[in-house]
C-alpha cells in the first residue's frame, strides 16, 4: 500500500514537473506518525518541502487513508551509476542543480520577478551579471525597503548557479558576514573565515551592505575580501538601502570600491506593475487573483511590496477562514483595516512588536500568551512567539528562553514543532506565520 503514494504523487503532477524535481525522490519509510521520503539534493528538498507540500500530503492521504505528516531526508552520497544515467536521460535538473545547502528562497527567481519600464534596464543587467560573472563588478543595487533587492540578489544567486553549476554562489547578509566574522574570533580561527569567503567563493553576494555602518572592524576586513576576490576577478554584488555616497561613516575607500562597477538604483514600480505584481504574488501562493482585486490593490497600496504581499496574504487567508469569495467587497475590507492598522513601530523589543502582531492578527493578549492557558491556540500562539524570535530576529535560543521565561527544551521543541509545519507549507500555520512576518515587516513604511 505504501509504495502506493508515489504513484499517486507522480499521476497528480506534470511530467515535467515531475522529471525536473522528483527524479531522485524515494519513499523511505512508512511510520506510524509520520512518512519519510528521501531526495538527492538539499536545494531540491526546500523546494519541494515549500513548492510541493500540499500534493504529497494529498498523496500520502489518498494512498494510506492516514492524515500523516512527511519529512524529507537529504539522501547521503554520491548517486549511483543508474541513477546517474536515468537523470542524463530525463535530462535532469538534478544534475545542473549544484548540490548546496541553500538560504536561498526558491520563490526569488528572475521568473518571480515582474519587470514594469522602471526597472527593465535593472533587470537586463541583473540577468546579464548571471551570464556573465565578472562583467559588471561590482554590481550595486540600491532602493527604498520592500523594492525587491533581496529578492532580485537571490534570482541573481540562483540564477548564476544554474548557468554554472561548477561556481561557488555564496549569498548572505552583511550581518551574517559579521556574525561570522566574530564567532570566527571567538573560536580563534579567522582563517578558516577569510578562506570561507576569499577562496571559496567565485561569486559573492552581499544583502543590506548598510548594516555595517558604524562597524569599522567588519568593514575593514570586508573590504580585504572584496579586494581580494575583486582582482580575482570574483563576481561581487551588493545592496543596500542607499546610495554608497549615503553610507555615513563608511571608509571612503570601500565607497570608492563600490562606485568603480555598475551602480544602479531600483525604482518603486507603478501601478500597472503593481498590478501585475499583485498577481503574481497571489499565484506564488497558488491562488489566482480577479483582475479588479489586483486593481484595487495596486492602486491603494503603493511604495513597500511587503505591505502588498501582507494584504495579498490577508485576503487569501479570510476567503480561507471564512470561506469567503476574494472579490472586491472582500478586498476593500482589507484594505480598509490596512489603512486603519498604522503598522508596528520597530523601535519596539522584537518580542513586544511579536505580540502586537499576534494581536492584531490572532487576537489572543499577551497576557494569555504570558499565562498558562494549554488553550490549543494559545499554545500555538506562544509557540509562534519563539520561531519568529528565532527565525525572523535571529535570536538564540538561550536568549529566548530569557525573554520568554521558558526552559531550553521548551523552546527547541516548539521551534522545532512550527518549523516543521511551515516547511511543510501546512495550511493554516504556514499562512498565519506569513501574515504575521507580512505584518512584521511592514512595519517600517507603515509610520
Ligand atoms: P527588499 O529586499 O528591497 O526590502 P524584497 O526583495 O524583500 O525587498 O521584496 C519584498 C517582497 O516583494 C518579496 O516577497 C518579493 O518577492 C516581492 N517583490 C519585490 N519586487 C518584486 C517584483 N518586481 N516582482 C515580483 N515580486 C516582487
Ligand atoms: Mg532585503
Amino acid at each position: 500500500m505504501s509504495s502506493q503514494i508515489i504513484n499517486v504523487l507522480k499521476k497528480k503532477v506534470a511530467k515535467k514537473t515531475w522529471d525536473n524535481w522528483f527524479s531522485t525522490f524515494e519513499l523511505k519509510s512508512v511510520e506510524d506518525d509520520r512518512v519519510v521520503f528521501s531526495v538527492a539534493n538539499l536545494f531540491i528538498k526546500d523546494w519541494l518541502q515549500t513548492k510541493y507540500g500540499g500534493v504529497i500530503n494529498r498523496s500520502i492521504h489518498e494512498a494510506t487513508g492516514k492524515e500523516l505528516p512527511f519529512e524529507i531526508v537529504f539522501k547521503d552520497g554520491e548517486l549511483s551509476k543508474e541513477e546517474t544515467a536515468v537523470h542524463q536521460q530525463a535530462g535532469s535538473l538534478l544534475k545542473r542543480k549544484p548540490l548546496m545547502i541553500s538560504n536561498l528562497n526558491p520563490e526569488y527567481t528572475f521568473e518571480n520577478f515582474v519587470v514594469g519600464e522602471e526597472n527593465r534596464a535593472l533587470y537586463e543587467v541583473a540577468r546579464d551579471v548571471a551570464r556573465n560573472p565578472g562583467k559588471y563588478n561590482p554590481f550595486f543595487v540600491y532602493g527604498g525597503v520592500g523594492l525587491g533587492k533581496t529578492h532580485l540578489l537571490q534570482a541573481i544567486a540562483q540564477e548564476t548557479m544554474t548557468n554554472f553549476p561548477d561556481k561557488k554562489v555564496l549569498y548572505i547578509t552583511s550581518e551574517q558576514f559579521m556574525n561570522d566574522m566574530i564567532q570566527s574570533i571567538k573560536e580563534n580561527n579567522i582563517q578558516k573565515f577569510r578562506d570561507h569567503y576569499r577562496k571559496r567563493s567565485d561569486v559573492l553576494l552581499i544583502d543590506d551592505i548598510q548594516f555595517l555602518i558604524g562597524k569599522k572592524g567588519v568593514q575593514t576586513e570586508f573590504f580585504h575580501s572584496f579586494n581580494e576576490l575583486h582582482d580575482a576577478g570574483k563576481q561581487l554584488i551588493i545592496c543596500s538601502d542607499r546610495n554608497p555616497e549615503e553610507l555615513d561613516n563608511f571608509h571612503s575607500r570601500l565607497i570608492s570600491r563600490f562606485q568603480m562597477g555598475m551602480l544602479m538604483t531600483i525604482q518603486q514600480p507603478e501601478a500597472e506593475t503593481r498590478f501585475h505584481i499583485a498577481k503574481k504574488l497571489a499565484q506564488r501562493e497558488s491562488v489566482s487573483l480577479p483582475d479588479d482585486v489586483a486593481m484595487i490593490l495596486a492602486s491603494n497600496i503603493d511604495g513597500n511590496l511587503r505591505r502588498l504581499r501582507g494584504a495579498i496574504i490577508k485576503l487569501i487567508v479570510h476567503s480561507s477562514v471564512y470561506n469567503a469569495r476574494i472579490d472586491i467587497s472582500l478586498a476593500s475590507r482589507i484594505l480598509q483595516s490596512f489603512a486603519s492598522s498604522p503598522g508596528i513601530p520597530s523601535s519596539q523589543k522584537p518580542i513586544d512588536q511579536i505580540y502586537d502582531a499576534i494581536e492584531r492578527i490572532m487576537k489572543i493578549s499577551r497576557e494569555d500568551i504570558k499565562g498558562n492557558s494549554r488553550n490549543k491556540e494559545i499554545v500555538l500562539a506562544r509557540q509562534l512567539v519563539m520561531y519568529i524570535l528565532k527565525q525572523h530576529f535571529g535570536k538564540q535560543v538561550v536568549e529566548i528562553a530569557r525573554e520568554t521565561g521558558k526552559q531550553h527544551p521548551t523552546v527547541i521543541h516548539s521551534i522545532k514543532k512550527i518549523d516543521k509545519s511551515v516547511m511543510m507549507g501546512k495550511g493554516s500555520t504556514k499562512i498565519l506565520y506569513d501574515d504575521l512576518i507580512g505584518l512584521l515587516s511592514s512595519r517600517s513604511a507603515a509610520v
